[in-house]
Order: C-alpha cells, then sequence, then structure tokens
C-alpha cells in the first residue's frame, strides 16, 4: 500500500466510524443478514431495500428456513425488488448451505464463492464484514470512489480498468477493521462521492483525493458512449370472465419473469389487429426495454386453448383472480404497470419502484 493509499485507508475508517448510517443489516454481524442485504442491495437502492428486509429476515432468519421454502411464497417476499434472478439463486444457495454446511454460513471465502448466486463482490462484502476477513471488494460505487481518489482515466468498462481497481481493493483492504473499510468505501460511493455533483466540500478524503486537487472530478469515472439497449415490442391481454375476474399466468421458474404471475402476452399483433390499444406502457430490464400494447378481452371472445398455446405462453400456469386478490400475487413489473395502467387497484408495497408509483399517481 502506498503512501496516498494509507491515508486515504486512515480517514475513511476515522470518517465511518462516526458518520455511517443506521441500518438494519449494519445491527449485527450475522452473516446470513449480511448476505441478504448485499443480495437485496444490487441494483437497488436502500430506501427500497428497507421496506422488504425486515419482513424477509423475520421469515427467512437463517438459510435454513429459507431452504425449506418455496420459489412462489419467496416471490411474495421479494415482488417489487426486481431481478427476480437474485431471488432464485438465494434459494439454492440456502439448500447449498443446508447440505454442505449443515445450515452454517462457510467462512472459508472460496466456500462461500463456491455458493450459488455469489459472485467476487458479494464474496468480499460478506466475508470481510461477517467474519473481519480481508477480502477486497470491487462494484460501480468503489470503481467511481476509486477513479476520481486515484484519477484513473481509463473506460471502466474495460476489463484491464476493472484489474486496476481490484488490486488497488486488495492493497487497501489489508489492515485493521477490514469489514469497516470495505464499508467505509460503500458508504463513501453511497453518501458523498456520488455520481452527479459529488459533495466533495463534506469529503474525508478530498485533501488526498487527485481528481478533486486537480479539478478533474467531473470527468470522472469515464466510461466511453453505451450503445443504446434494444427495445421489444410485445401485445398483452387482459382478460376478465364472466365475473370480472382476470387471466394471470404464473410462468415456471427458469428465464426471465420466472416464478412471476404475468398477463397472456404475445410478440405478433395478430390477435390484436382488430381491437383498439388501450394503453401502452414501457420497462427496461438491465439489457433490453420492452414497450408492451395493452387490449381489453372478455373470454368470450377468446378460445383459451388455441389462442393460449403459442410459444410465448406455454409453461405457464393459468388462472383467474379477483382484483382483490391481486396484491397478494408475485407480480412481474410489467404486468404490474398494465394492470396499474388499466386502473385496478392494486397494494403496491413501498419502495417497488418509483416507476409503478408514478404510474400508480397517474403520471
Ligand atoms: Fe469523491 Fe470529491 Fe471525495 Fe474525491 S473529494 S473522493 S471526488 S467526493
Amino acid at each position: 500500500m502506498n503512501d496516498q493509499e494509507l491515508v486515504i485507508r486512515e480517514a475513511l475508517l476515522t470518517w465511518y466510524q462516526k458518520a455511517h448510517r443506521i441500518l438494519p443489516w449494519r445491527q449485527s454481524k450475522d452473516p446470513w443478514q449480511i448476505w441478504v442485504s448485499e443480495i437485496m442491495l444490487q441494483q437497488t437502492r436502500v430506501s427500497s431495500v428497507l421496506n422488504y428486509f425486515p419482513r424477509f429476515i423475520e421469515r427467512y432468519p437463517h438459510p435454513t428456513a429459507l431452504a425449506s421454502s418455496d420459489e412462489e411464497e419467496l416471490n411474495t417476499y421479494w415482488a417489487g425488488l426486481g431481478y427476480y434472478a437474485r431471488a432464485r439463486n438465494l434459494l439454492v444457495a440456502s439448500k447449498q448451505v443446508v447440505d454442505l454446511y449443515q445450515g452454517q454460513i462457510p467462512n472459508q471465502p472460496e466456500q462461500f464463492a463456491a455458493l450459488k448466486g455469489v459472485g467476487p463482490y458479494t464474496k468480499g462484502a460478506v466475508m470481510s464484514i461477517a467474519f473481519d476477513l480481508e477480502e477486497a471488494i470491487v462494484d460501480g460505487n468503489v470503481m467511481r470512489v476509486f477513479s476520481r481518489l486515484f484519477a484513473i482515466k481509463e473506460d471502466i468498462a474495460l476489463p484491464s480498468t476493472q484489474q486496476k481497481f481490484w488490486d488497488i481493493s486488495k492493497r487497501m483492504v489489508k489492515g485493521r477493521n477490514p469489514g469497516d473499510f470495505n464499508q467505509s468505501l460503500m458508504e463513501l460511493g453511497a453518501t458523498v462521492c456520488i455520481p452527479k455533483n459529488p459533495n466533495c466540500l463534506l469529503c474525508p478524503v478530498r485533501e488526498v483525493c487527485t481528481a478533486y486537487q486537480s479539478q478533474e472530478v467531473q470527468k470522472l469515472p469515464f466510461k466511453s458512449p453505451k450503445s443504446k439497449i434494444p427495445e421489444f415490442e410485445y401485445y398483452a391481454m387482459v382478460l376478465r370472465d364472466e365475473k370480472q375476474r382476470v387471466l394471470l399466468g404464473l410462468r415456471e421458474s427458469r428465464g426471465l419473469l420466472g416464478g412471476l404471475w404475468c398477463l397472456p402476452m404475445y410478440q405478433s399483433s395478430t390477435l390484436f389487429d382488430l381491437k383498439e390499444e388501450i394503453a401502452q406502457i414501457s420497462h427496461a430490464f438491465t439489457h433490453k426495454k420492452w414497450i408492451l400494447h395493452l387490449y381489453a378481452f372478455d373470454q368470450s371472445e377468446i378460445d383459451l386453448k388455441i389462442d393460449l398455446s403459442g410459444e410465448e405462453n406455454q409453461r405457464v400456469r393459468w388462472t383467474f383472480f379477483d382484483e382483490s386478490q391481486l396484491s397478494d400475487l408475485a407480480i412481474s413489473g410489467p404486468s404490474l404497470k398494465a394492470l396499474l395502467a388499466m386502473n385496478m387497484k392494486i397494494k403496491i408495497r413501498r419502495g417497488a419502484g418509483q416507476k409503478m408509483l408514478d404510474l400508480e399517481k397517474g403520471k
């Protein structure tokens, strides 16, 4: 570790002791709680996770509790957080912990990293925070902070640049309180060294921040212009039976939206040609965007056997639901937005995605 890295490490540790936010998962060293929080926090804001974490831990206080649950129930505790593959992986991993380690989360980094869904960042975070091991972390926050602190001007999407970040992180995590040091990096990235308009005047390391000293903060981190994410159009059917119940299908657990309730969807507009489009919604996933055209149907207009037999709607369990039952279901993000756009009264848990709340409010 060079002098600059040493000074930064000490300053961040001191700052973290005083300034860190009190968050539920920071109240204990329980590796399960730390693991769950880290998984929930991937691609998701702290404010959203705060609405899900306590309820999840109350229902699944240890890996054994989750291992004996099933995907359908788990999805009701995850619905609204998005990125459901995270939840499915956590379920598989909890079973691995029960089968391989008698329900105890291993404190050997290699063993922990071999569990389903545990990547290098999660390994570093859980091992350092729960077990005080000198395990490094690098994620988007850490890359941003390091690129500014050390004025690293290479494209942060390049593997060679990311290797640089890992090398720095591995050097700097060595020493006292590795878990607190990692958390201080996360905290700085989340509260001070934020993407736009970082709060350099309140930053505990501005005296030794290369980008601040050379007035290059606004230029970093450097990312080459992103290619536009592809858009896909789908046609969705809001189908009611004679009791005004709505048809939803539970998708099999693999793949995008697996294990979630969805409206019948089609890639082709053939079925809808003579119908009037009622609404259009869009939904962004990490690497693609869906545009969903919505159409209302009565059951009498449809032959369920034929019209639900297409590729998009196979391996789906279809059920009609009263509107009053919809709030209890784990409904996929796009279908939830569609149902809200149809003015259905569905209670969304707070934090279930600002876009959905905006839609609910008619914005
Ligand atoms: Fe980030 Fe500014 Fe602090 Fe540098 S001085 S680490 S740019 S907040």
